[in-house]
């Protein structure tokens, strides 16, 4: 919700949803740009990092003004609606600030709202810790909120309103062509959300999938269909790869002659873990002389940090020298059917080096193929990879209609 304009259609959309007979349980987010002017408030404020229980109790705030004016809009339109903090809703969390997971909701609050024929308004991203501070679930985490409160209160449909029509069978600002998904299934969207498709929160498709909460990304701009997300996904014949992700936070970082002796690699990567740098795809090219030469892709925001984790352990691991390159990026393509089909992994190779791009790295899993590329063509690769796996058309054939799960 950008501004009062868009608050008020977004309480119109609500009141109207309400009227069919529904009852609503409205999760929202801070209007705008909202939580990043108020990290820029901090970064003024604080040198260095500030501390995560104060971040939280500064970027909570965001969705408080939220919910007071979208209730505030549905009362003029006469209807009774009534606004909640995470923690009036029961949203439960553990303690870790900016990135707390939710442990337990309790809506008792929100179902005696409701029964009293309240539209119920909930802050997105925030909870209470057992230690009864405030927290926050990570950027984004709006999404989570919603879906793991539809899982609580057994909602039969749990709808995320958002600035595109739905899941996208690339990212439509890259690829002119791409095409809404009518449907995906959880595992796919998990990957996408994972390798970058910005649509969904992954954390909020986790929950989705583990409690089977029936899930639509549609618009908040347009009343068009949305994408459905659901168990299993209809597949369109002869489509093997549902969609194409992009991420361009990539790094590598390269160890280059470890000595060939038991527990090296766990030395490395044990003190990348104590750090909190996550390492993603990791290869170990052949032994030459009793020497190692290994790689991993990590966040670009880590790399600093990483290079000087590893300069520090230059004590405990036997290494010649570390290196590192930035401007890369990971491609994926991701399909359901890509495990019955082989040659998916090979035509997707073809592509990339049919351009004359080479490829540094590759991961895959039963789902989806990741390749790590120089960053300077991607939009091209992305296009050939989007032609190659027949998704450009216009949209996709509707096969199976929009079952609502329960
Ligand atoms: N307002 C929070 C953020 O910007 C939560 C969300 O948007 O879902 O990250
Ligand atoms: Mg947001």
């Amino acid at each position: 919700m950008g501004d009062a304009e868009r608050m008020k259609r977004v309480a119109r959309r609500i009141v109207d949803r309400a009227n069919e007979g529904n009852r609503c349980v409205v999760v929202v987010s801070a209007m705008g740009d909202t939580t990043d002017d108020l990290i820029d408030l901090s970064k003024q404020i604080c040198d260095g990092v500030p501390p995560a229980r104060e971040m939280d109790m500064l970027l909570t705030t965001g969705e408080q003004v939220s919910i007071a004016l979208l209730s505030m809009a549905i009362h003029s339109l006469g209807k009774e609606a009534v606004s909640y903090t995470g923690w009036q809703a029961g949203m439960n969390t553990d303690s870790s600030h900016g990135r707390a997971r939710i442990t337990e909701i309790r809506p008792e609050r929100i179902f005696r709202s409701l029964d009293e024929g309240k539209i119920v308004i909930v802050a997105g991203f925030q909870g209470l810790s057992d230690t009864g501070e405030i927290t926050t679930l990570g950027r984004g985490g709006s999404d989570t909120t919603a879906v793991a409160l539809a899982a609580a209160i057994q909602a039969d449909l749990c709808e995320i309103y958002t600035d595109v029509d739905g899941v996208y069978s690339t990212d439509p600002r890259v690829v002119k062509n791409a095409r809404k998904l009518q449907e995906i299934s959880y595992d796919e969207m998990l990957e996408l959300a994972n390798l970058g498709a910005a649509v969904l929160h992954p954390r909020a498709v986790e929950y989705a999938k583990h409690y089977q909460v029936a899930l639509v990304v549609r618009s908040s701009f347009n009343q068009n269909q949305g994408t459905f997300v659901k168990e299993e996904a209809v597949m369109e014949q002869g489509i093997v790869v549902r969609g194409i992700a992009y991420d361009k936070n990539v790094a590598r970082v390269s160890i280059l002659g470890v000595a060939e002796k038991p527990g090296q690699l766990a030395k490395v990567f044990k003190a990348l873990a104590d750090a909190g740098i996550n390492v993603d795809i990791i290869v170990q090219s052949g032994i030459t002389d009793g020497r190692a030469d290994f790689s991993f892709t990590l966040t670009l925001d880590d790399l600093d940090r990483a290079m000087k984790v590893i300069e520090q352990i230059r004590g405990e691991v036997e290494f010649r020298e570390a290196t590192s390159e930035a401007n890369l990026v990971k491609v994926s393509i991701v399909g359901a059917g890509m495990v019955s089909n082989p040659g998916v992994a090979a035509q997707m190779f073809e592509v990339i080096s049919g351009l004359g791009i080479s490829i540094k790295m590759v991961s895959t899993s039963e789902i989806k193929v990741s390749c790590v590329i120089e960053n300077a063509r991607l939009a091209e690769v992305v296009q050939a990879l989007h032609t190659a796996y027949g998704l450009d058309t216009n949209e996709q054939a509707f096969v199976g209609g929009p079952s609502v799960r329960r």
